[in-house]
């Protein structure tokens, strides 16, 4: 199979090719068109001139284009899934239920919402003021390979719905929904040029795309180190970005501990630990530290690993080879760092039949982790969890804001008050008590410190998909 590039409204072929893998089979999926300079300057070209008829549209047309365009989603999750996991190791059971049904919801938030954009009035004794919400113009969207379909809607969606156009760039380990994506917006009826979509690799096509002149906003999903570099490259232009994380998931004795326990076998070993609010640092409170560790062990080493199109599996490959090999290097780093590795390690998993040569890792647990070693500090993003003991409350705020990053965090006690305290306390753009990560599409979704800057969703995405004016009008 062959995947090209969508420029206008049409398939446009590569100049070169690169394949795209099935990390737990090893087989190529596809030959996907590699981008560079030229077919970014063509598709900005293309949504730049797309741009004032999409924009003229009246709301409730482009949300009746853009709720089409979440019907389709929805008459395909099948196929949708299916090709996300073969071509990412997300679970079935994940993808098919739950990440590819909310990229259609995606599109039916944001198509209720354009419709009710509205501005403020200022009345003065000598002034009307009042606020305009334009549309940008063209938006760069720039997405990661870990739950690729589920965040490129996430900004596709709110782009198109607030009637700006898009040049999509996914990542170079998971183009596949996307392309179809692409393919579904024409057949919803989106105007050729409203969706454009170029493959490629970052420095080759992602580089000239957020340092193009006409693009006036960039969504950017992905790590904080090439966060930063777009950053530098961008110049002046809108940005919003969600980037990595190493999110603590605090237990205090006082928490209903079975619901603790799930929730952090969730958070840290769900999407393969390929989870940017991943609770990959779980602080737990001596006096409950032993039990919880022996319980949390006992989870992780049941975990169904193995094909991730079998529904009943929990924990699917890695996503590619090079991956594979960071996860296990920080595996051997926390050996060697003195952490206690309860489970897992670079043991590999027997598995055999198709999935035989897949790039696994088994749910990995290390114990009595020291906060400032490496693998309490960097993002891991696999299956690896770090279970670090505190003393007081204050000692669990201090550990917890103790790392560059400030994505996520999750907090269970019973006490509403220090429930609260350390709520307010924690450094992180998201904070869950006694809950896992549970999305509502309305929150303002995002990081602080390292792990971006900017928040997306509900009317947070104004922020970068809108641009407001004040008009003052004298009277
Ligand atoms: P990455 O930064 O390597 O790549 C992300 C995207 O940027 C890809 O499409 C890539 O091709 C592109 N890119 C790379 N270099 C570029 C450049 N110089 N200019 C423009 N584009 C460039 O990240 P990744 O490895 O694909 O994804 C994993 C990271 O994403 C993790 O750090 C994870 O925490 C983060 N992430 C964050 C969130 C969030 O919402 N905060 C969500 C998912 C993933």
């Amino acid at each position: 199979m062959r995947i090209d590039h969508l420029i206008g409204g049409k398939s446009v072929a590569g100049r070169d090719y690169f394949e795209t893998v099935n990390p737990a089979t090893q087989e190529v999926l596809a030959e996907v068109a590699s981008g560079g300079e030229a077919e970014v300057n063509e598709a900005v070209a293309a949504a730049k001139a797309a741009f004032p008829q999409w924009s003229s549209l009246a709301a409730p047309e482009r949300a009746k284009l853009v709720r089409k365009l979440g019907e389709l989603i929805t008459l395909n999750v099948a196929e949708l899934a299916q090709t996300e996991t073969n071509d990412t190791g997300q679970v079935i059971a994940q993808t098919g239920r739950q990440l590819v049904p909310r990229a259609a919801d995606n599109f039916h938030y944001f198509a209720e919402m354009c419709v009710r954009v509205d501005g403020h009035t200022y009345p003065t004794p000598t002034h009307l003021n009042y606020t305009l919400f334009h549309p940008v113009g063209v938006c760069a969207l720039i997405s990661p390979w870990n739950v690729p379909f589920m965040t490129a809607t996430w900004k596709v969606a709110p782009c198109l719905a607030f009637g700006n156009t898009a040049v999509l760039k996914m990542s170079e380990l998971s183009p596949l929904t996307a392309s179809r994506l692409g393919e579904l917006a024409l057949e919803a009826g989106i105007p050729p040029g409203v969706l454009n979509i170029v493959h490629g690799y970052g420095r080759e096509a992602g580089e000239p795309l957020v340092r193009h002149p006409d693009v006036r906003a960039i969504s950017f999903t992905g790590s904080t180190a090439t966060g930063n570099r777009i950053v530098r490259e961008a110049g002046l232009k809108k940005f919003s970005m969600e980037l990595g994380g190493k999110s603590p998931f605090v237990v205090f004795e006082d928490a209903d501990f079975e619901r603790a326990l799930d929730a952090a076998v969730f958070m840290i070993f769900s999407n393969n630990g390929e989870r940017c609010t991943a609770g990959s640092r779980i602080l737990v409170q001596k006096s409950i530290y032993a039990k919880f560790t022996e319980r949390f062990v006992a989870r992780a080493k049941k975990l169904a690993v193995g094909d991730p199109l079998d529904e009943k599996t929990l924990l699917g490959p890695m996503i590619s080879q090079g991956h594979l090999a960071k996860v296990r290097g920080y595996i051997e780093q926390g050996q060697k760092e003195g952490a206690t590795l309860l489970c897992g390690g670079l043991e590999t998993p027997h598995l055999s039949g198709r999935v035989k040569k897949g790039n696994y890792v088994l749910p990995t647990v290390f114990a009595d982790v020291d906060n400032r070693m490496k693998i309490a500090q960097e993002e891991i993003f696999g299956p690896v969890a770090c279970l670090i003991p505190f003393d007081t409350e204050e000692d669990a705020v201090r550990l917890a804001n103790d790392v560059a990053y400030g994505l996520s965090s999750y907090v269970f006690t019973e006490n509403v008050g220090r429930a609260h305290r350390v709520a307010a306390a924690i450094e992180a753009g998201m904070c869950f008590v006694n809950s896992q990560n549970v999305r509502d599409l309305r929150q303002p979704f995002g990081g602080t410190k390292a792990s971006g800057t900017g928040r997306e969703g509900g009317t947070w995405s104004y922020e970068v998909f809108l641009e407001p004016k004040n008009v003052a009008v004298s009277l």
